[in-house]
């Protein structure tokens, strides 16, 4: 099944790139992002073009649950401990501004997109103390947080901190809005970034900036981003019959449940884990007994899931492609970088005009927002405030050593798995055993609430016949990149 968004809105499709085109900016990928930093760059003026391996807003965008909002979770406490209160404004401020800035875009082209203002919940049914220490931690960064009694969830919760005046849309009908004019090209796949140079299969776009809008950047080197962040299922059902909510809400609980209403429909999500962790299955199974137990007379009218990455220390990565500031300097000096593969094949020398946005941790509406808002600056060379809390040169040790570990721990697991068990078989999941995955050559697990091969190292996807789904990986399984 699909999303409700992609069931109810089509948009019309876009020509293939071909040949060889000059543009001063080229953007790789057209879901919020790319979409987004592209109308930006044309409202500063800028002659750019945006690239798409499938169709607009065909992927993680197109399986959104659509909150805008920024309440990210229990977060806010424990960004101003990791990164100081100084930093930590900077962030909730420009999450805040990014749901005015959607309402401003809303309200000037008069678009219908069901945008809504309503307030926005954190809940717990377990524990009321922890969310009082974010509700302070917020409030004091300047967000619009105060506890708050909840009364319309079909189960008694312990504590509450309610976000006034936050947001929620239809994120096709936005989009299919604001495309207009924008130069876009659909099933033009990027196989090479190299230098200022962005080839796709019979042909190129030569620019002076190139903006990576592809949700896991698709270079491995310079940027290391398959060290920096990992990616995370979850799941979301579309209910009829369960009346509408005046809010949108999101547990903090192991297990919890996210709810949103969506015209009469009430969207149910949950039971989230890292992509490729998720053998045995019973993902929709688990919320579907979950809206039964709630809602007796409800009714699954479709369900889908998507996947996002989470950066370690929690912040999305916003600006110039590179993790380091030797290669910054080396850029700055007109050297092109030169990392393993790159070195090796002759892929993708970094160069100092990337850019980049990812790790949006499943708050991708206000994020790519406030990462598009910044890239255009960037790329248009004007300065922006925002630009230090989000830079992907940060090194927030502290804050990201625990999720590093694990993550090391587990590329390493896939990447032994994927040499010493090459061919192994597994029985009664599918016909073809892709064993590895084209990325960096982890071994994929078999998810059967999806029927796919999912990478437990990246997060890259494959159907049941090895054909690409989700990136970072180019290729079908079992080619190399
Ligand atoms: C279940 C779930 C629910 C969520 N709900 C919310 C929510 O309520 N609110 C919220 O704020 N966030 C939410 N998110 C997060 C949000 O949906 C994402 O962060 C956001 O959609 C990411 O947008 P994007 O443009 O970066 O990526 P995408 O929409 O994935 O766009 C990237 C595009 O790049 C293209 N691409 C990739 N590789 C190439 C290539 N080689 N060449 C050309 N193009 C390429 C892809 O085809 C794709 O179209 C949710 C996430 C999940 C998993």
């Amino acid at each position: 099944m699909e999303s409700i968004w992609r069931e109810t809105v089509e948009i019309p499709g876009r020509k293939r790139a071909e040949g060889f085109l000059e543009r001063e900016i080229v953007v790789i990928g057209a879901g919020m992002t790319g979409i987004l930093t592209a109308y930006h760059l044309q409202r500063l003026g800028k002659q750019v073009a945006v690239l798409e391996a499938g169709r607009i807003a065909g992927g993680q965008t197109g399986r959104t649950t659509a909150k805008i909002t920024s309440q990210h979770g229990l977060f806010y406490h424990k960004l101003i401990n990791d990164i100081g209160f100084e930093q930590a404004r900077l962030y909730a401020r420009a999450n805040q501004e990014a749901i005015d800035a959607y309402q401003s875009i809303v309200e000037e082209q008069g678009i219908d997109c069901d945008f809504r203002r309503l307030p926005s919940y954190l809940y717990s049914t377990e524990d009321a103390e922890i969310l009082r220490q974010e509700e302070a931690a917020a409030s004091a960064l300047g967000l619009p947080a105060r506890m708050a009694a909840v009364s319309e969830l079909p189960f008694p919760v312990k504590g509450a901190v309610r976000f006034g005046g936050q947001g929620q849309f239809h994120p096709l009908k936005f989009i299919r809005a604001i495309i207009g004019d924008l130069e876009i090209y659909e099933n033009t796949p990027v196989k090479k970034v190299h230098g200022n140079c962005v080839r796709f299969d019979g042909g190129e776009v030569r620019a002076k900036k190139v903006i990576f809008a592809t949700h896991y950047p698709i270079v491995n080197f310079p940027g290391m981003y398959f060290a920096r962040q990992h990616q995370e299922r979850s799941y979301v059902l579309a209910l009829a019959g369960c009346g509408r909510l005046e809010g949108m809400y999101y547990s903090i609980d192991p297990g919890g449940l996210s709810f949103r209403s969506a015209g009469e429909l009430l969207l149910l999500g949950g039971n989230s884990h890292r992509t490729g962790k998720n053998t045995q299955g019973g993902a929709y199974a688990g919320l579907e007994e979950a809206a039964y137990r709630y809602y007796k007379d409800c009714r699954v009218v479709s369900r889908w899931s998507a996947q996002d990455c989470m950066p370690h220390d929690g912040i999305p990565f916003v600006g110039r492609y590179s993790c380091l500031c030797r290669d910054q300097e080396r850029f700055r000096q007109g050297e092109s970088g030169q990392g393993l593969t790159g070195g090796r094949k002759g892929i993708s020398p970094g160069g100092r005009d990337w850019y980049v946005a990812t790790g949006y941790k499943k708050w991708g509406m206000t994020s790519a927002m406030a990462a598009s808002l910044l890239l255009a600056d960037l790329a248009a060379g004007k300065e922006n405030e925002y630009e230090r809390v989000f830079t992907p040169q940060r090194c927030h040790v502290k804050a990201a050593a625990g999720s590093f570990a694990t993550d090391m721990a587990e590329s390493v697991k896939g990447l032994v798995k994927g040499w010493l068990f090459p061919r192994k078989r597994r029985e009664g999941t599918a016909e073809k055993c892709w064993a590895r995955c084209s990325h960096m050559g982890c071994r994929m697990e078999w998810n059967p609430d999806e029927d796919s091969w999912d990478c437990p190292c990246h997060g890259s996807r494959f159907d049941r016949e090895g054909g690409l789904l989700d990136e970072p990986a180019k290729l079908p399984a079992g080619k190399k990149e």
